[in-house]
């Protein structure tokens, strides 16, 4: 149960704040490719060298996760009443820039704002409501359990967990789900136009992975309308004072003073710009860099440019390599497209996939009687049937593409069919549920998926890696806290349906405005003339990087490397991975980088609005990153969630863990002589880890 303080008392010092002594587990160094072996001393030797390539060490001080001891049910209420507290009164001595207004960013700086502290936040786009979130189409999950069908908090734990292919932290999901439930209340209270049933209660849809109906939705725009619910929130404190708003305003580095995170420099898109910007934390919430990719179902402005500058001030980047392939997409249609269309998962409510047992079966889907289609999803998976989690849809169409049973252009398609759901609920059930997304399908395609069933492909679409984050969601780099997407926290392996949006939404509403407070209590004021010294040595690197972008003018577009970099990562380090394929992917990001400082065009100048540059700078850095995706997933040699490694997988071409040596998180430091691997174990007391069946 949560312990209440006494109203008046001080909180008690915590006897142990950081429960999780990582001290007395042993270190270990990595000799081959994923393999550890205790070094002699057991201390952390970054010397020795792996088979890859990559210097490893074992554990590392900084890699604390500090979740609490005890039980699980209790963890958070614990915690937060450890952490050390800012008096009201002091509150507005402290700043905290937020960079990022999507969910997690504007939930983040409106909740700081709304605390009583400073808060200066910035995005790239010309309005907070512009950010990425604002895609988000199917819903967001939440253990509320209104249909009374077996849901709670433990099995939303439970399932993400297990959805996750046990390679996320027990704590930390299950403070996911726990806070799942004030989500949704804190958004009803907001005014967020939650579809409701007949009843007057709020209406929910199945996503994959779970067999109850936990997902909250506002019919095909749930991000738009959570992201609303957020913006208000944030205009509220703008007017306030609260917040001072830094739209088009793009982060390109940190600056740091004593080892902690003392503030950024950015670059105005408009004017150009480059200046500094200082307070006393620091929180990333910047989104994911599913973009490296070059085509996948983000924003095209969707980068990774100032966790990636994170990283490089001391950050540890964790699991680059897990990124999620959503089944539903519709296919690429050609070379012309920069971007893909997601179908959201929700369709698989009422959608059944299918594609023809017979291979280059082309006729009309309709004429294809029942017989002679394979509904493979309800076949292999009877369970979970069409609700199966989105790595493993994903690769089953993949599987039955590759069988050559693939339909539409080049035979890259499975179909996705409610002609039985329209039959049996009435044309007007479906429109009212998915109109948006019919209209869109059908605007792209050309194909009226009420009367044709929906072609759909794998893209692209998450990255559940990214900066490493302890329990209070700070990085390795004290002051430096990292919230939604752009951290790796809750997802494991693969993340679940409708659950980015509940973890964006607990870290910024939630999470940080319980522990910043206990980071700025020791904190101290930093001498001004040292913040001038470190921030102008960072503005003129920045500046040295833009001029040198715009005077190489060599003969090939910024877009034509990232096409490049993006065929690389998808046939390497895409849905299925191979030593091969990601030894060979090392060899040639490498020479694409060097190709790129080289040979890159950017026209124009750095004064003026200009799009080539920002992307130039965004391109640059996804190479980097690219690289060390591929890094991680060639020692990664397992299998786990949306990491396929093909060496590794059972009888049934499924995902094959190997808990004994790569049950961690693996989380990269930048040095100067190459990234180096440290590892956080996981430790499973509740939810034993097992073969994922959705069979
Ligand atoms: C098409 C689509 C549909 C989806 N549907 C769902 C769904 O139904 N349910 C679900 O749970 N999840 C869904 N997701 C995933 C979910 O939308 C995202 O994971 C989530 O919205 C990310 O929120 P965020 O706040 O972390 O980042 P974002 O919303 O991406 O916001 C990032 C913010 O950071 C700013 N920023 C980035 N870099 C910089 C920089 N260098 N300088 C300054 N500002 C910067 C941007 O301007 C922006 O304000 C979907 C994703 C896609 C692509």
């Amino acid at each position: 149960m949560p312990i209440d303080p006494a109203p008046e008392a001080e909180p008690p010092e915590p006897p142990e704040r950081h429960d999780h002594d990582s001290g007395t587990m042993p270190a270990e160094t990595i000799t081959d490719a994923g393999q550890g072996a205790a070094s002699d001393d057991g201390a952390a030797d970054p010397s020795r060298t792996t088979l890859d390539g990559t210097r490893g060490s074992g554990l590392d001080p900084k890699l604390d996760a500090k979740i609490p001891d005890g039980p699980i049910e209790t963890a958070w209420s614990r915690h937060k009443f450890n952490l050390k507290l800012v008096n009201p009164a002091n509150k507005r001595k402290y700043t905290i820039i937020v960079v990022g207004s999507g969910l997690a960013g504007g939930a983040a700086a409106a909740s700081l704002a709304e605390l009583g502290y400073n808060v200066k936040c910035f995005c790239y786009q010309d309005s907070p409501r512009r950010a990425h979130s604002i895609a988000a189409q199917g819903g967001i999950n939440a253990a509320k359990n209104y249909r009374n069908d077996g849901d709670s908090v433990y099995r939303l734990f439970y399932d993400t967990v297990k959805g996750g292919d046990f390679r996320a932290r027990e704590g930390n999901v299950y403070r996911l789900a726990e806070l799942s439930v004030n989500i949704i209340d804190q958004c009803v209270a907001q005014g967020v136009p939650f579809a409701r049933e007949y009843s007057g209660l709020l209406d929910t849809r199945s996503f994959g992975g779970a067999q109850v109906s936990r997902t909250f939705y506002a019919r095909g725009q749930t991000g738009q309308q959570l992201l609303l619910g957020a913006y208000q929130a944030l205009e509220r404190q703008i007017q306030l004072g609260g917040v001072e708003m830094n739209t088009r305003t793009e982060m390109l580095d940190l600056v740091m003073l004593d080892g902690r995170a003392h503030g950024i420099v950015t670059r105005d898109m408009v004017t150009g710009q480059i200046e500094s910007h200082t307070a006393d934390a620091v929180v990333l919430a910047t989104g994911g860099y599913g973009n490296v990719f070059y085509l996948s179902t983000n924003a095209m402005g969707c980068n990774a440019t100032a966790i990636w500058w994170a990283h490089k001030r001391g950050a540890y980047f964790a699991n680059p390599c897990f990124t999620q392939i959503h089944p539903t997409c519709i296919p690429v249609s050609g070379e012309h497209q920069s971007k893909l269309t997601l179908m959201s998962e929700s369709l698989r409510n009422d959608g059944r996939v299918w594609a023809p047992i017979k291979k280059g079966d082309n006729r009309d889907p309709r004429q294809i009687p029942d017989a002679d289609r394979d509904y493979y999803l309800e076949r292999r998976y009877p369970s979970f049937g069409n609700l199966v989690p989105r790595d493993v849809a994903s690769r089953a169409a993949k599987a039955v593409c590759d069988e050559g049973r693939g339909v539409g252009p080049g035979g890259l398609g499975v179909y996705l069919d409610f002609a039985d759901s329209i039959n049996r609920l009435g044309v007007g059930v479906i429109k009212e549920r998915y109109a948006n997304l019919f209209d869109m399908y059908e605007r792209i395609t050309g194909e009226d998926p009420y009367q044709v069933p929906m072609r759909i492909y794998p893209a692209v679409h998450y990255t559940m890696g990214g900066l490493w984050v302890d329990y209070n969601l700070q990085s390795t780099i004290p002051g430096l806290f990292v919230a939604g997407e752009a951290n790796f926290s809750d997802h494991g392996a693969n993340r679940l349906g409708a659950s980015a949006l509940m973890q964006g939404l607990a870290d910024g509403y939630f999470v940080l405005p319980a522990t910043i407070g206990d980071y700025l209590t020791g904190t101290t004021p930093v001498r001004t003339d040292l913040s001038a010294e470190a921030c102008g040595k960072v503005e003129r690197e920045v500046s040295a990087k833009m001029d040198q972008l715009l005077s190489i003018r060599g003969s090939r577009t910024v877009d034509s490397f990232h096409r490049e970099l993006g065929r690389i990562m998808w046939d390497k380090c895409g849905m299925g991975r191979t030593e091969q394929g990601l030894s060979e992917a090392l060899d040639a990001i490498p020479r694409l980088r060097e190709q790129f400082w080289n040979d890159v065009y950017v026209p124009g100048d750095g004064a003026t609005l200009n799009q080539s540059l920002e992307n130039a700078g965004r391109v640059a850095d996804f190479i980097e990153l690219g690289e060390l995706m591929c890094r991680d997933a060639l020692h990664r040699s397992e299998s786990c969630g949306g990491h396929f490694r093909e060496e590794s997988q059972t009888p049934d071409g499924e995902a094959q863990r190997d808990d004994e040596r790569f049950s961690y998180v693996a989380a990269w430091e930048h040095t100067g002589a190459g990234p180096v691997l440290r590892k956080e174990p996981l430790e499973f007391t509740y939810v034993h880890p097992s073969q994922r069946s959705y069979a």
